[in-house]
């Protein structure tokens, strides 16, 4: 899943509204940031395999230390640990935590039977993936649902927070639509790490600067 998970982090928001969206966002996609990272170190194994699912070429060997359950926990606890140092409110902690943990649970739906519930246990998945409909109903959906929940009772500064807001919004939804209908990455997972991992310093830095302006 992608925008799926940036659903998480826009509905949250508002339950400590001292962490900036970025931070919501990247706690929503914390475990699809440490994939990467594992794919360079080795740890973990991905290979593109153009219709495995309808919608993902994805062949996720081996999630163990990003994406299964076990460890999602622990990097929710560790990640809610982080935002309680630095805003001291116990609402950081505990929805910071659930946003990283709802990740496994999106994925889960979507993937094939490639989440674990601990590194080398069983895995599993609901296959969302293969159906393009509802991968797109319910990722969209999600999306568009926790936008309106992030923009319900503010007051943006003036058009421009809007507008802002609008680019940000139709920016994420066409990268999405090119990560379902366009081509198929290299199977290269050196390429495929870096390309994820340097998405994190555009979405944090922007979201934070949309919401300036909205908030
Ligand atoms: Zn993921």
């Amino acid at each position: 899943m992608f925008i799926g998970h940036f659903a998480v982090g826009f509905a949250l928001k508002k339950t400590e509204p001292r962490l900036p969206l970025g931070i919501w966002l990247v706690a929503a996609m914390f475990l699809d940031i440490l994939w990467p990272v594992f794919l360079l170190l080795g740890i973990e194994k991905v290979a593109i395999v153009p219709g495995i699912t309808r919608v993902m070429p994805l062949d996720l060997i081996n999630l163990d230390w990003s994406h299964s359950l076990a460890m999602a926990v622990l990097w929710a606890i560790l990640f809610g640990a982080v935002v309680f140092a630095f805003v001291r409110s116990r609402n950081a902690f505990i929805f910071g935590a659930l946003a990283v943990l709802s990740h496994w649970l999106l994925d889960y739906a979507t993937h094939r039977a490639d989440m674990p519930l601990a590194p080398h246990s069983a895995r599993y998945g609901l296959e969302l993936w293969n159906s393009l409909a509802g991968t797109l109903i319910v990722e969209l959906g999600l999306f568009f649902l926790s936008v309106f929940i992030y923009t319900r009772g503010v007051t943006a500064h003036g058009k421009r927070g809007w507008l802002a807001l609008v680019l940000f919004v139709v920016f994420w939804v066409v990268m999405y639509m090119m990560s379902v209908f366009g081509p198929p990455p290299p199977n290269n997972p050196t390429v495929i790490a870096i390309s994820s991992l340097v998405l994190i310093p555009i979405v944090m830095p922007w979201a934070n600067w949309v919401d300036g302006k909205i908030h």
